[in-house]
């Protein structure tokens, strides 16, 4: 099979389960763990902000993000189309008390006006609003890489009106990647972010979670809380430390992405988005077919992509396809569904 339904499908490599096996362990929810230890300095560093917590999902490390920043009641501005709003099981009524007000924009990132205009005074009538969330990668637009001076723009627009600015940041550095910045050029301007280890940079466990050391200190409270306070988590969190190191290879990802999407554009009745990073969404309208019906033929083939709207599917490349799965993948495709 040739998996492209998700990055999380990545497992971990020899290296990452000799260093499960060999970490240094000790109980994390008394700060005890010298592997976690590590892994939340070193995260920390690699997004530029003084503290960061590792949490077992990203997922979670969102909703704490939301917990955190904001009282009951408030509301938080986010993108329809993102996770936090498409894909949490709305966590954020559920853990945090909060109401959405979501906003359509370009690239799912509102413009300094938009901000302004979604934005909530707090008064008699209105509960005021509390978050911004923001997500880079933009995944349910299609992995887009947004620009670090327009999530700036955004942040700026918000801060000006004491809103504080959380970035879904779960594919953070494929975001820079592609960019060609300095992850960190593309978290200063928020005042927290989440990015995952167990996507791209292979993982098997496991999120990050930084911010201040105020915001990360009432971030571990929130963990505690919500049932994530880990003991001896070394052991999942020592493969996450080479997980940072596997940054450089995200380039192969977004590679074989560009040449998946060249070759699925052939097919007949498939329209492709053009790839920024290790997402491709295709429209398979024009195939007539359902989109369950599709999937079907495509794992006869031994191909594996998600559904990801009524006619679009997923298809996302990561660390354990490589370039000549892609190229098989897009003759099995072919195959099935003819080419021009
Ligand atoms: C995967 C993902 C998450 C959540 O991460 P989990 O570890 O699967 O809970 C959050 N935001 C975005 C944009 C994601 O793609």
């Amino acid at each position: 099979m040739i998996d492209l339904r998700s990055d999380t499908v990545t497992k971990p490599d020899d290296e990452m389960r000799e260093a499960a096996r060999t970490a240094e362990v000790g109980d994390d929810v008394y700060g005890e763990d010298p592997t976690v230890n590590e892994l939340e300095a070193r995260a920390a560093d690699a997004v530029g902000k003084a503290a960061a917590l590792y949490v077992p999902s990203g997922t979670m490390g969102n909703q704490i993000a939301a917990r955190v920043h904001t009282e009951r009641g408030q509301e938080v501005l986010a993108d329809r189309e993102s996770h936090v709003v498409k894909y949490e099981l709305g966590g954020l009524a559920q853990h945090a008390d909060l109401q959405v007000r979501t906003y359509d924009a370009d690239r799912g990132v509102p413009s300094p006006e938009q901000v302004a205009t979604a934005r909530v005074a707090e008064d008699l009538h209105r509960p005021g609003t509390g978050l911004l969330c923001l997500e880079n990668t933009h995944n349910a637009r299609g992995g887009l890489a947004i620009a670090p001076e327009r999530i700036a723009a955004a942040a700026e627009a918000a801060r000006e009106r004491d809103v504080p600015v959380h970035l879904d940041g779960a594919r953070v550095f494929n975001a820079a990647t592609a960019l060609d910045a300095p992850a960190t050029d593309v978290t200063d301007p928020v005042d927290s972010v989440m990015f995952c280890l167990s996507k791209g940079l292979g993982a098997p466990v496991g999120s990050m979670l930084a911010g201040s050391e105020e915001f990360v200190e009432r971030a571990r409270r929130v963990r505690k809380l919500f049932g994530g306070g880990l003991r001896q988590a070394g052991i999942v969190a020592a493969p996450g430390l080479h997980a940072l190191e596997n940054v450089d290879d995200l380039a192969t990802d977004h590679e074989n992405a560009r040449l998946l999407a060249d070759g699925l554009a052939a097919v007949d009745g498939f329209d492709v988005q053009s790839p920024e990073t290790n997402i491709v969404l295709a429209d398979i309208e024009g195939t007539g077919l359902e989109t369950e019906t599709v999937l079907e033929r495509l794992r006869d083939r031994d191909v594996l992509a998600s559904a990801f709207g009524p006619t679009t599917l997923r298809f996302c490349t990561h660390r354990d396809v490589s370039r000549e799965n892609i190229e098989a993948a897009i003759d099995a495709i072919e195959a099935a569904f003819g080419a021009t």
